[in-house]
């Protein structure tokens, strides 16, 4: 189990890396985490520091169950933990879920928490595809209200996301979290999100 432990901090710590480099872990910003072997617990990123220079230390082991650090005197995990957590109870085929401010996307939750929509809409764009959806020629992409208190952002997202669900939200105001059964399937989606996103708003200003 520490070697699985070992593998999946460095692993999160390399992705991070790479998110960071591209602008979309700004300041102390977003947070990673992947299931652990045995399905009970996850490790997260630690509360706090710099994505870009993370170790594979850097982590934190929590339950699933209930968001909570599963050893004493473990670094303090990610505020945005329960979301994480609240996202595998939901959905028993997600490894891992990337939470980051890619630009595109935060601008997109921006003007759908402005509108107060629930959902932002795609159609029949080529990068749908990557999501790995049944029906790739459209998703809806369910947008939450942002909360200090985060848990109350949880309740919402496990009263909303469901199974079957796409594998990708906005947080209005905020950002955007994606999932999946690996964390590059999952980074790869939040490159999909942020695509979408990118073109919709350069072709909206056409
Ligand atoms: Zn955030």
């Amino acid at each position: 189990m520490t070697e699985s432990i070992d593998a999946a901090g460095a692993a999160l710590a390399e992705t991070a890396a790479a998110l960071y480099a591209r602008g979309w872990l700004e300041g102390t910003a977003g947070n990673l985490s992947v299931r652990l072997p045995g399905g009970d617990t996850a490790l997260i990123t630690a509360s706090g520091l710099g994505k870009g220079s993370l170790t594979a230390a850097d982590v934190v082991e929590v339950r699933i169950e209930d968001a909570r650090p599963v050893h004493d005197g473990a670094p303090r995990p990610s505020a945005e933990t329960s979301i994480h957590t609240a996202l595998y109870r939901s959905s028993a085929g997600s490894h891992a879920v990337v939470h980051a401010h890619p630009p595109y996307a935060t601008a997109t939750a921006i003007l759908a928490a402005r509108r107060g929509a629930g959902t932002v809409t795609f159609t029949d764009l080529e990068i749908i595809k990557g999501l790995g959806l049944a029906d790739p020629s459209k998703v809806v992409v369910p947008v939450f209200d942002n909360h200090a208190h985060v848990p109350r952002i949880a309740d919402d997202v496990a009263g909303r996301i469901a199974s079957d669900a796409p594998p990708v939200m906005l947080i209005g105001n905020h950002g955007a979290t994606t999932w999946g059964p690996t964390l590059d399937i999952a980074r790869n989606r939040m490159e999909c999100l942020e695509a979408l996103c990118q073109l919709t708003l350069l072709v909206d200003r056409l």
